[in-house]
C-alpha cells in the first residue's frame, strides 16, 4: 500500500504558535486557562488539561490567573474585562486573524458597513465582529448575500478558513451591493494551500483520510472538498477511528489533516496504517508460502508418481529440501530489514519531502503571506512560517513594509535564526538584497553608469544617501556643479548619481551627482559643437555680460554675442540691450569645435531696419531724429534704430555753417526733411534748413544763434525764434 501525505497538512503557523504558548505554561502549577478550547481538537485539549491548562468560557468564571487567547482571537472588550481582574492575558491570536480585526476596525471607523463571509457561530468570526461593535453582516451563502440591501460603502472580509470558491461566489454577488466596495480576501494562505494540495491528492488515490477534530470547521471543509474528488474519503479524529476494513484493499491512501491536528496524531495514523499494511503483507507472504509449499508438495507427489524406480526416500529427501527452502523464505519475510520494506520507506520519505529543510545562513525562496506594519510573514515551506522584522527588510527607514513587498510575491530570504522551541524562523530580506546590491554598486562603479540615489539626511560635510539599500556619503561639493548653500533642500530627493568610490571591505560608498552632471554637460557640449551650424537659430540664457559682449548658454556651452551683433543701432554697452538671466533667441554666426567657440548674433534675429525703408520714409517727409555723429561734412541723424541719414553741412541752415559742431551737438533731437532715399546704397539725405521757409532776404552776416533743433535740454526752436531778428529789423 502506498501512503501519501498531502502537502501543507496539519497544524498551521497560527495553531502551532498557540500550542507553543500553551506548552510554556504546561505543568507550571499556575492557574492557567484558555478562553475556549485552544484548538478544535479534543485530544489536544485533553492533553493540555492533564498538564494543568484548563478551558474556560468567560473571564467571569475565574478570579485571577493567566488566560491564553487562542489563535481565533477575541473581541476588544475582553482586554477591558481582564484589566478589571487579576488576570494576565497571553495573546496567541494568529497574526492573520489580527490583520482582519485591524481592517474591520479601520473601515468601521471610516463609516463602511462590514460584511464577514464565514460561519457566524465560529469563534474567529464572533471575535472579528466585536471589532466593529457587532454591526457586521455575516454571510455564508450566496442566496443570503442576494437578500441584503444596497450600501454606500461596503467592506468585505473573509473568515480565514473559507474556501476560495465560496469567496469568489460571494464576491460576484456583493459586487452589485454598494457604490464603493472594499474586498479584502483574508483567507489564510495556509488554508487555501492545504485545501488545494488535499484536492489534488484526493483525485489520485483510492482512499483519502482527513484527520482533524469533528468540530473543526477547517477540517470539515477539507473533508467536503476531498469527498468531492474521492468517494472513499473518511473524516477521522485519531488512529482509533481508522476504517481499517475500507482501507485494506486500497493500493494508495492519501492523508491530509486540518489546521488543528498536531503532528503526533498524524504520525499515529501513519504508524497504524503502516503496521496494518505490514501485517497484511505478512499474511499474504505466509499464504504465498503455504501455497508454494503445497505446490512443491504436489510437485513431489507428481514427480514421485512419474519417476519409476526412484525410492520413496529420494522423493522424501527432495520434498524436505523444498520445504526447507520454503520455510527459509518465510523466515526471511518474518524478519524484514528496512531495505526490504519499500512501502514503509517510501511513506516516510514522502512525509519528509513535504517539509523543507532550512538551516541558518541559507538563502531560501518564499511567498509573502502577510504584510504588517512592523513585519512581514513569509511561507518558506518549512513547518513554521518565517518572520522578517521591519529592520530586516530594508535600510531605508522612510519606507513601510507595504512599500517593499506585496502579499503573494515570491522573494528570496536569508535564514538568520531558527528557534525550534519557539517554532519561529527569523528571516532577513535585507541581507539577500544587500549582497545583490553590493554587486550592482560594484558594477556601476566599474562601468561608470549612474543609479538612483535617495538623499536621507544632512550630516557634517555632506549628505547621507541610499542606493539599492546600501547607505553611502555624498560630499557637499558633489551634490551639484556649483556651490550649494542649503544642502537640506536635497533631503528626500531621489536623484541619479555616479559611484565615485567603492570599497566593499570597508563598507564605503561615495556618490557624486556633480560627476554625472559634468559628464552630461560635456556630452551635450560635444553634441552642440558637432551639430550647430551658421544660420541656426536657438534659444539661450544670458550668463555673463562684459564690455565687449554677452555670453549666452545655448544648452551646456556658452556662445559669445559681440557688442556689434547686439543691435542694428549703435550701442555703448551690452547692458543697454541684455541682462543676466534673460532668455533670448540668437543666430549662430560660426562654430569652432576645436576651440569650443560659438559666435552668435542677436540683431540678426530681428528684421533689418532698411527692409522696406521706402514705405516708411519718402522725399518731402518731415520727421524727428537724433543727431548721433558730427563730421566735417555734416551730421548723421538717426531716424530709428539702425537707420541714419545725413544732413549735409549745407543743409543745416540757410546761412553759412562753418562746422556742424558750431550749431549742433550729438544727442540733440532735430526735425529734418527727407530729401532722398536710396535703399540699395542705404543712404538717406536729410535737411534741417528745409523744414523752415527760406528767408526772403539777407538780414545779417552773423551766423545764426540757434537752429531749428531741440533736445530735452533744448526745446524745439520755432521759426519765429530763428528769424525773429529779421522781423525786428524790418519793424
Ligand atoms: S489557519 Fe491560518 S489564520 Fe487560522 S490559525 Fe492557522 S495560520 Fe492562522
Amino acid at each position: 500500500m502506498k501512503i501519501i501525505l498531502a502537502e501543507h497538512s496539519g497544524t498551521c503557523f497560527g495553531v502551532k504558535k498557540a500550542l507553543e504558548v500553551a506548552e510554556r505554561f504546561a505543568d507550571s502549577n499556575l492557574n492557567v486557562y484558555t478562553l475556549g478550547p485552544l484548538i478544535h481538537n479534543k485530544q489536544v485539549v485533553e492533553r493540555l488539561d492533564k498538564k494543568g491548562i484548563r478551558v474556560i468560557d468567560t473571564l467571569d468564571s475565574i478570579e485571577g490567573g493567566t488566560v491564553i487567547i487562542r489563535s481565533h482571537g477575541v473581541p476588544p472588550e475582553i482586554h477591558g474585562q481582564a484589566a478589571g481582574k487579576v488576570v494576565e492575558l497571553v495573546d496567541a491570536t494568529c497574526p492573520f486573524v489580527r490583520k482582519i480585526q485591524e481592517k474591520v476596525k479601520e473601515y468601521y471607523g471610516k463609516g463602511y458597513q462590514i460584511i464577514i463571509i464565514g460561519d457566524a457561530g465560529h469563534p474567529e468570526v464572533k471575535g472579528v465582529n466585536g471589532w466593529c461593535n457587532y454591526s457586521a453582516i455575516i454571510l455564508d451563502k450566496p442566496e443570503d448575500a442576494e437578500k441584503i440591501g444596497y450600501f454606500e460603502k461596503l467592506c468585505v472580509v473573509a473568515q480565514t478558513t473559507i474556501t476560495s470558491g465560496l469567496w469568489e461566489e460571494m464576491k460576484s454577488v456583493l459586487e452589485k451591493k454598494g457604490d464603493e466596495i472594499k474586498f479584502f480576501n483574508t483567507i489564510c494562505s495556509a488554508t487555501s494551500m492545504r485545501q488545494q494540495a488535499a484536492v489534488e491528492l484526493a483525485g489520485k488515490v483510492d482512499v483519502m483520510l482527513v484527520i482533524g477534530g469533528l468540530h473543526s470547521s477547517n477540517t470539515q471543509k477539507l473533508y467536503k472538498l476531498c469527498k468531492e474528488n474521492c468517494k472513499n474519503t473518511y473524516h477521522i479524529e485519531t488512529a482509533d477511528d481508522l476504517p481499517l476494513e475500507n482501507i485494506k484493499g486500497a493500493e494508495s491512501v492519501g492523508i491530509t489533516a486540518g489546521a488543528s491536528t498536531p503532528d503526533w496524531i498524524i504520525k499515529e495514523v501513519i504508524d497504524k496504517m503502516t503496521e496494518m499494511d505490514k501485517m497484511k503483507q505478512q499474511e499474504t507472504n505466509e499464504q504465498t508460502s503455504e501455497e508454494q509449499m503445497l505446490e512443491q508438495a504436489q510437485g513431489v507427489e507428481e514427480t514421485t508418481g512419474s519417476l519409476e524406480g526412484n525410492g520413496p526416500e529420494e522423493a522424501t529427501a527432495e520434498g524436505v529440501a523444498a520445504e526447507d527452502a520454503a520455510v527459509e523464505e518465510a523466515s526471511a519475510e518474518e524478519k524484514p530489514s528496512e531495505e526490504e520494506t519499500p512501502e514503509k520507506d517510501t511513506t516516510m520519505k514522502e512525509i519528509e519531502n513535504t517539509l523543507v529543510t532550512v538551516r541558518v545562513g541559507k538563502v531560501v525562496k518564499g511567498q509573502v503571506i502577510q504584510v504588517g506594519e512592523n513585519d512581514v510573514i513569509v511561507n518558506i515551506g518549512y513547518k513554521a512560517d518565517g518572520i522578517i522584522p521591519r529592520d530586516e527588510l530594508n535600510n531605508d527607514p522612510t519606507l513601510k513594509p507595504s512599500d517593499l513587498v506585496k502579499e503573494g510575491e515570491e522573494i528570496e530570504v536569508f535564514v538568520k535564526k531558527i528557534d525550534e522551541k519557539e517554532g519561529s524562523v527569523l528571516l532577513s530580506k535585507k541581507k539577500v538584497d544587500i549582497e545583490k546590491a553590493w554587486k550592482v554598486l560594484k558594477e556601476k562603479h566599474q562601468t561608470g553608469e549612474p543609479l538612483n540615489v535617495k538623499v536621507l539626511e544632512e550630516v557634517k560635510g555632506g549628505l547621507i544617501a541610499i542606493a539599492e539599500g546600501i547607505r553611502g556619503f555624498i560630499p557637499a561639493s558633489h551634490i551639484d556643479i556649483g556651490y550649494v548653500e542649503v544642502l537640506q533642500d536635497f533631503v528626500g530627493q531621489e536623484l541619479p548619481m555616479k559611484v565615485i568610490e567603492f570599497n566593499r571591505s570597508k563598507g564605503k560608498v561615495i556618490f557624486s551627482r556633480k560627476a554625472l552632471l559634468e559628464e552630461q554637460k560635456e556630452k551635450k557640449k560635444k553634441e552642440i559643437l558637432e551639430n550647430l551650424k551658421a544660420g541656426d537659430r536657438i534659444e539661450g540664457e544670458v550668463k555673463r555680460i562684459t564690455d565687449f559682449g554677452a555670453f549666452v548658454d545655448v544648452g551646456g556651452i556658452d556662445g559669445l554675442v559681440h557688442i556689434s551683433e547686439m543691435s542694428w543701432s549703435r550701442i555703448d554697452h551690452p547692458s543697454e540691450v541684455l541682462e543676466t538671466g534673460q532668455r533670448v533667441e540668437v543666430e549662430v554666426l560660426g562654430v569652432e569645435p576645436e576651440n569650443e567657440r560659438i559666435s552668435l548674433s542677436l540683431k540678426k534675429t530681428k528684421p533689418h531696419p532698411w527692409d522696406n525703408i521706402q514705405e516708411r520714409y519718402k522725399a518731402g517727409d518731415i520727421v524727428t531724429g537724433k543727431v548721433v555723429r558730427l563730421v566735417d561734412f555734416g551730421a548723421f541723424v538717426e531716424l530709428e534704430p539702425g537707420v541714419e541719414g545725413l544732413v549735409h553741412v549745407s543743409q543745416i541752415a540757410y546761412t553759412h555753417v562753418e562746422k556742424p559742431q558750431d550749431v549742433l551737438e550729438e544727442g540733440q533731437m532735430v526735425e529734418v526733411k527727407v530729401l532722398d532715399v536710396k535703399p540699395d546704397e542705404r543712404r538717406i539725405s536729410l535737411s534741417i534748413k528745409e523744414t523752415t521757409e527760406k528767408p526772403r532776404r539777407e538780414f545779417s552776416k552773423e551766423k545764426p544763434q540757434a537752429q531749428q533743433v531741440h533736445s530735452e535740454d533744448h526745446p524745439p526752436i520755432t521759426i519765429g525764434e530763428l528769424v525773429g531778428d529779421i522781423f525786428k529789423e524790418e519793424e
